[in-house]
């Protein structure tokens, strides 16, 4: 009789199932803008910054709406990807990926933030990706936090704003299920062979604002959906602890 052997469960990198790619913030990378970070998620690397307008979109003073405004924009530099990604100015237009995940990054910085105190100053979020390797969108959105709040607080210390509009810190991270086991933080070998992707925006006490999973042809049970939330919910307070620590050396 001859016996089956089975291939050990490994992650291409040799990660433990809850282990996050080595997290880095290198602060005030574009000296221009307010607040900025070159975040890394391992071979993940976006340029975050945040730059203050001192005026509020036109909609915003059309509708007389009070306070002020917070938007993102994202965009993967041409050479962040194996093959040269034309640039979007060139091809004439967005494309529905950019647009999606450039809206994901601003909805999640406004749950957290009090738009009535940035009275009259709308805060535009540049994600510019340097190097792809999956987890783009999530590791944008966890740096944009960290040059945001470094941005508010020198307003601050500028006595341009009086009080702080973030209510609470905001991260975001991928899970998913590779070779059939749920994994945190997932890279591009095991991103583009995933049978089920998530992304999870959460904040650092814990809440969520947004839970994305997809079957990639496909589909995923109850019990793997909570193992999964229970992976990124790991991976959040790590990264929300790696934040603050960020935020505090930034400021000094
Ligand atoms: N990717 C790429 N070119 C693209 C879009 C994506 O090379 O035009 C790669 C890149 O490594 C990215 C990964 O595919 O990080 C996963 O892309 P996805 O759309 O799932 O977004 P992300 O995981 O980066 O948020």
């Amino acid at each position: 009789m001859t016996e089956q052997t089975q291939e050990p469960f490994a992650r291409p990198d040799g990660r433990a199932v809850d282990q996050l790619r080595p997290i880095d913030f290198q602060i005030g990378i574009a000296p221009h803008a307010l607040g900025s970070v070159l975040v890394s998620f391992g071979n993940t690397r976006v340029i975050c910054a945040a730059s203050i307008d001192n005026r509020v979109p036109g909609w915003m003073r059309a509708q007389k709406v009070e306070g002020g405004w917070m938007t993102a924009e994202y965009s993967m530099l041409p050479y962040s990807t194996h093959d040269r990604k034309q640039r979007d100015i060139s091809r004439g237009k967005a494309d529905g990926r950019t647009i999606e995940i450039q809206r994901l990054i601003g909805r999640s910085m406004r749950a957290v933030f009090d738009l009535k105190k940035l009275t009259g100053k709308t805060i535009w979020l540049d994600c510019d990706v340097l190097q792809a390797d999956g987890g783009t969108r999530t590791a944008s959105i966890t740096g944009a936090y960290v040059a945001a709040q470094i941005a508010i607080q020198k307003l601050i210390a500028k006595e341009e704003l009086e009080e702080n509009p973030f209510t609470d810190s905001v991260a975001a991270v991928s899970v998913g299920v590779y070779k059939d086991t749920p994994v945190l933080d997932l890279n591009y070998p095991e991103d583009k062979d995933a049978s089920v992707d998530a992304n999870l925006v959460m904040t650092g006490s814990g809440k969520y604002v947004e839970a994305q999973s997809s079957g990639e042809e496909a589909t995923f049970t109850r019990e793997e959906l909570d193992t999964l939330l229970e992976l990124g919910a790991k991976g959040i307070a790590e990264i929300s602890q790696l934040q603050k620590a960020a935020i505090c050396e930034g400021l000094k």
